[in-house]
């Protein structure tokens, strides 16, 4: 006996829901007539109606059977796919209304299902799963307390550590935030939140800017995939989405589909995968709705890399021959395919770039058709903007959602608001949030504070009861989504084939969300599509050493069943370490604004200095470039102590050289906009020394970011690092070998 478990996505009310069963119905009933025919026996066997979605299983005796009636069925159900903004923006204040209970219902589902975990067992939780118990009997954590048992997992400790099920694959964070990776466990909800947070924000982004039929040039890359000790897969948390088939579909589905191939998306080359982005955008340059990348980062670096290659690709374009830079077999084959000589494109390209003054307007100058740029432009991103809005012209900038590899938090529900003032309205049904109050404390216990918080904390407080203009830290309680056999496994005998299916689309959704599943699926659809003889023993074997290797499948299968998925919950009462604002309320979930990252990156006596400390130490001294239009590229810090007293370092990489005088004056005045009164007094009686500015060579941060690509971070995730620590030497060795000249401050002298 065999099974087929085909489910239809959200249908926006029950009466179309209904339509698209009936349909099904029918669908399957000429599918049963054909299949029987072919002495195939079919059986429905339920019709189940699941979150406004429709599950309908039934088995079927005959073995390759299964094929005829898979296509029938699955090809219907992509062209039913329709995605309803108004519903979606409908279930979104739905669940915004009564955040408070879907926080409670949320902790619930997480503690019922990780009850058995290690962790919480040891906390004497005892299934109590009501946040007051919770909040007693666990404690906060940041990375480094879990770090212990993350090793385990990593290190092939398959027994339930932190979840409930063990853990089957590790992400890994981009390592620019807090200069080092971290592995975190695997999080296929990440997948799903990602999908909810996607569509909320574009539900509301496109009521305002509504956008038509086409694709988006979305400058997206997958990273390096590393092997732990114990044999698990950690890459990228962006890569493992990009990899999912739900990805695609809910791009698609979105008119968000990237112009570039998948072949340019996980190139292994990511400079060969940039020309590619910008190859494929321009050739489909009309059907362009918007420009997207993870980060403002990578879109500034993609218009910077333009600026040097255009009449390359004007060439390509013109000639319909791709590059001999492109050297990587699958990227070259994947381009060439959709590359055709095009000279008058090639030329109306060339006149637009020449008439451009500096490149400002470059975006909408080439992708006319496009209705805005969109990507993180908060946080660490500021410094981009001005670059950013310089290439965008007239077209508005929109700051894309608010997460990270441990999981999402919020959605970018209000986006004509400038990128400056974006605010994140939290999803209350994607995790279980915590705010720690955050005060700043006066100067008199800053002097008497030992340790680096420059924060007096309180106890936190639930996602209802933050308050509208104070700062909190987030902490984060969240899902992992681990596999399971809904019917046990009994069911696995004499099956030929094994189809996974999940609670949102028809076809293999959270499957792919590693390297594995995802190639096991493509090789499914191949198989199932692609492949016109049966499948053999040695296919069969080849499949299941897959499954074993990837999930925690134990069974031969020998024809098609269901899998259904069990969410799992991976971090608990996480410190973010991400510092945010309450701007107001979205029903009864709050919108934050994001900050900056709490911890501090200069301090050597009682200074305290931040990440945004420093950016905006580097937005007054730039401006003394600007009269020279010279732009500061990009900027990191690092604290040098191997002098008596210690000082700061700045790094700047800049657009053209500027001369001793301005610099020095730069110099000068990074110095003294550190207003930090621990700072200012430090240097009034010199313990610490004077600042220093060194100037790096062109292209400096590019081998920085070349070096982070190298260790698995994605191009679109990368975040330039704001200080390099003594302990990062290979990166301080890139900047420290690239400096042209250095001046010290003079500003504290008198
Ligand atoms: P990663 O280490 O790559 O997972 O990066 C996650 C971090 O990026 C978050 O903790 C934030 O500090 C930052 N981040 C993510 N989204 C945003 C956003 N919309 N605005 C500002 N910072 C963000």
């Amino acid at each position: 006996m065999s099974f087929v478990t085909v489910q239809f996505s959200s249908s926006p009310d029950l009466q179309s829901g209904c339509q698209v069963v009936v349909t099904i119905v029918a669908i399957c009933g000429l599918a049963a007539a054909a299949a029987t025919r072919s002495q195939g026996i079919i059986r429905f066997e339920r019709i189940v109606s699941l979150n406004r979605s429709y599950w309908m299983s039934h088995s079927f005796g005959r073995k390759r059977s299964w094929r005829f009636l898979l296509e029938a069925l699955l090809a219907p159900s992509e062209k039913m796919r329709v995605f309803n903004i108004e519903s979606v923006i409908d279930e979104f204040e739905t669940v915004t209304k009564s955040a408070g209970h879907h926080q409670r219902e949320t902790l619930r589902k997480i503690l019922e299902q990780n009850g058995k975990a290690e962790y919480l067992k040891n906390l004497g939780l005892g299934g109590r799963t009501d946040p007051e118990s919770y909040k007693a009997r666990v404690p906060l954590v940041t990375h480094g307390d879990l770090e212990p048992y993350i090793q385990r997992i990593s290190d092939g400790d398959s027994s339930p550590i932190l979840t409930g099920k063990p853990i089957t694959s590790i992400s890994l964070s981009s390592g620019t935030t807090q200069g080092k990776q971290k592995y975190l466990p695997f999080n296929e909800e990440l997948v799903q939140s990602t999908m909810q947070i996607f569509q909320t924000s574009y539900a509301f982004r496109n009521r305002e800017y509504p956008i038509g039929d086409g694709k988006a040039l979305q400058f997206i890359y997958g990273s390096k995939q590393v092997k732990t000790n114990g044999g698990l897969t950690a890459t990228t948390a962006t890569t493992n989405v990009y990899r999912s088939e739900q990805f695609k579909r809910t791009m698609n589905d979105i008119q968000s589909q990237c112009t570039s191939p998948d072949e340019v998306i996980f190139g292994s080359d990511y400079q060969q995968s940039l020309y590619c982005h910008l190859l494929c955008g321009l050739i489909y340059s009309d059907e362009v709705q918007f420009i997207f990348s993870t980060f403002a980062h990578s879109l500034v670096h993609s218009f910077r890399t333009f600026e040097q290659v255009w009449e390359e690709i004007c060439t390509d374009i013109r000639e319909g021959v791709l590059s001999s830079r492109i050297t990587v077999p699958s990227i070259r084959e994947a381009v060439s395919k959709i590359l055709v000589p095009n000279p008058s494109l090639a030329d109306s390209i060339y006149q637009k770039c020449v008439g451009l003054s500096n490149w400002y307007g470059v975006i909408p100058e080439l992708w006319p058709n496009a209705k805005y740029v969109y990507g993180v432009m908060t946080g660490s991103m500021e410094p981009y903007l001005k670059k950013l809005r310089h290439y965008a012209g007239n077209l508005p900038l929109m700051s894309a959602d608010y997460g990270s590899s441990e999981g999402w938090i919020g959605a970018n529900v209000n986006p004509s608001l400038p990128p400056e003032l974006a605010t994140f309205a939290v999803l209350p049904n994607i995790g279980y949030f915590e705010f720690i109050p955050l005060e700043k404390i006066g100067m008199q216990e800053l002097e008497s504070s030992l340790t680096s918080i420059h924060y007096k904390e309180a106890e936190p407080v639930d996602l209802t009861e933050v308050e509208v203009g104070k700062e909190y830290e987030v902490v984060i309680t969240n899902f992992a989504v681990t596999l399971t056999f809904p019917h046990g496994c009994d069911f696995l005998d004499g099956c030929d084939l094994l189809l996974v299916v999940n609670s949102h689309s028809p076809f293999t959704n959270n499957l792919t969300a590693t390297r594995e599943t995802s190639e096991f699926v493509a090789f499914l659809y191949l198989l199932v599509y692609k492949v016109p003889h049966c499948i053999n023993d040695a296919t069969l074997m080849f499949i299941i050493s897959k499954l074993m290797f990837c999930v925690t499948i134990v069974a031969c299968t020998k024809s098609i069943l269901v899998l259904g998925l069990h969410q799992k919950h991976s971090l608990y009462r996480y410190r973010l370490g991400d510092i945010v604002r309450v701007t107001g309320f979205h029903n009864c979930t709050p919108e934050l604004q994001f900050i900056r990252r709490r911890s501090l990156i200069l301090s050597i006596n009682i200074d305290k200095n931040t990440e945004k400390d420093l950016q905006l130490s580097v937005e007054a001294a730039a401006k003394l470039l600007a009269e020279e239009k010279i732009e500061v590229v990009d900027f990191t810090s690092h604290v040098d102590t191997s002098t008596e007293p210690g000082h700061y370092v700045i790094f700047w990489e800049l657009s053209s050289v500027s001369n001793d005088e301005i610099l020095h004056s730069c110099c000068n005045c990074l110095d003294l906009s550190f207003a930090d009164a621990g700072y200012v007094g430090s240097r009034k009686v010199s313990a610490i020394g004077p600042l220093e500015l060194r100037i790096v060579r062109k292209g400096t941060f590019d081998m920085v970011l070349h070096y982070y690509v190298g260790l698995g971070a994605a191009l679109s995730q990368f975040k330039a690092p704001r200080c390099v620590s003594q302990s990062n030497s290979k990166v301080l060795q890139i900047l420290c070998m690239n400096v042209t000249s250095c001046y010290f401050s003079t500003a504290y002298e008198n």
